[in-house]
């Protein structure tokens, strides 16, 4: 499917400063949808031959160099059902790049060069969203230690717990890259992504951007995210625990249950730059100017009760130092 103006009747490309639909050509903001017309081996356009990956659900013809996207892999199963379009256009994906690496000395003069940076290019990665509700457990006994002075005396008391959490984590949204080209930890780093921003999918927000559908299954990405929320809850788990001098667990435990798994379309900048014979790739988070990120987790509501079932069971001075006035 291709976007013309309704002006002039060039093509339109999603543009990310407006965030609009945009034709060069007149200025015109107005678009009709053509659909059916974009085949995997023949350009819409020009009517030149391509060869379409695998996964691509948009590309770029590489002789008339309009922007295409393939019905056939934005619909049924694989329509996205959710998008973050762009926010950030070319020319700021190119300043967070200079701003990121500007000061390190060592990086060869082409690697900033405005040539090599314009070779930018837009692309929405795929990713699964997936949501759990965890449950955390704890039993165990904890000491918590008061100290003070009377006098000559130095005073001790160790108060003796029994200590019993039960919590419940709703994660919502964690997310997995579902594209093999794309290596995870280096979309873990492009992350965080503000989900407020997220769209029902409009294959609008696709033309003038590469586009990719899912790899593989929803379960065959899930294990990463599962990780995710686990060492989410265990961290949630242990701050719950803080205070205690000393801890003796009896028994602990996080489980998962699984909830609802959605596609989803993230924006990218990606820089490929090409060094010693080496293809050097860098990201930019596309709706932030992220170069590199932190691994988050969307939302959490955290619901944490029975918080100290046992509470003291007795409190006893245990250690009183004599201390000797030396005269
Ligand atoms: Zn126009
Ligand atoms: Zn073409």
């Amino acid at each position: 499917m291709t976007f013309k103006c309704k002006n002039c009747g060039g093509y339109m490309v999603f543009s990310p400063e407006r965030q609009q639909m945009y034709c060069s050509f007149c200025d015109g903001v107005d678009c009709e949808q053509q659909t059916g017309d974009a085949s995997l081996t023949t350009c819409a356009s020009c009517g030149g031959e391509l060869t379409i990956g695998q996964f691509v659900s948009a590309s770029r013809c590489p002789y008339c160099g309009n922007y295409l996207i393939f019905d056939e892999r934005v619909r049924d199963s694989f329509k996205p059902d959710e998008i973050i379009p762009f926010k950030l256009g070319k020319k700021q994906a190119v300043e967070a790049m200079e701003k990121e690496f500007k000061k390190r000395k060592f990086t060869p003069i082409s690697f900033l060069s405005e040539k090599t940076l314009g070779d930018m290019v837009g692309r929405y990665v795929p990713f699964f969203l997936y949501d759990f509700r965890a449950r955390g457990e704890y039993r165990g006994t904890g000491t918590k230690v008061r100290k003070w002075t009377e006098g000559n005396y130095d005073c001790k008391e160790t108060s003796y717990y029994d200590i019993e959490r039960v919590m419940d984590v709703d994660y919502d949204n964690v997310p997995a890259d579902a594209s093999e080209e794309m290596p995870d930890w280096k979309m873990d780093l492009v992350e965080p992504y503000q989900y407020e921003a997220l769209e029902s999918f409009d294959p609008r927000y696709l033309s003038g951007f590469f586009g990719e559908v899912y790899n593989n299954t929803a379960e065959a990405y899930a294990d990463r995210a599962r990780q995710k929320a686990e060492a989410s809850a265990n961290a949630l788990l242990k701050d719950s625990l803080a205070g205690y001098v000393s801890l003796n667990p009896l028994s602990g435990s996080v489980s998962l249950a699984d909830g609802q798994i959605d596609f989803a379309l993230f924006p990218v900048w990606v820089y490929t730059y090409k060094w010693g014979g080496r293809d050097y790739l860098f990201y930019v988070n596309g709706q932030n100017g992220k170069v590199i990120g932190e691994t988050p987790i969307s939302k959490r509501k955290v619901l944490l009760y029975a918080l100290t079932m046992g509470g003291i069971i007795y409190a006893i001075m245990l250690l009183i130092i004599f201390i000797m006035e030396v005269l």
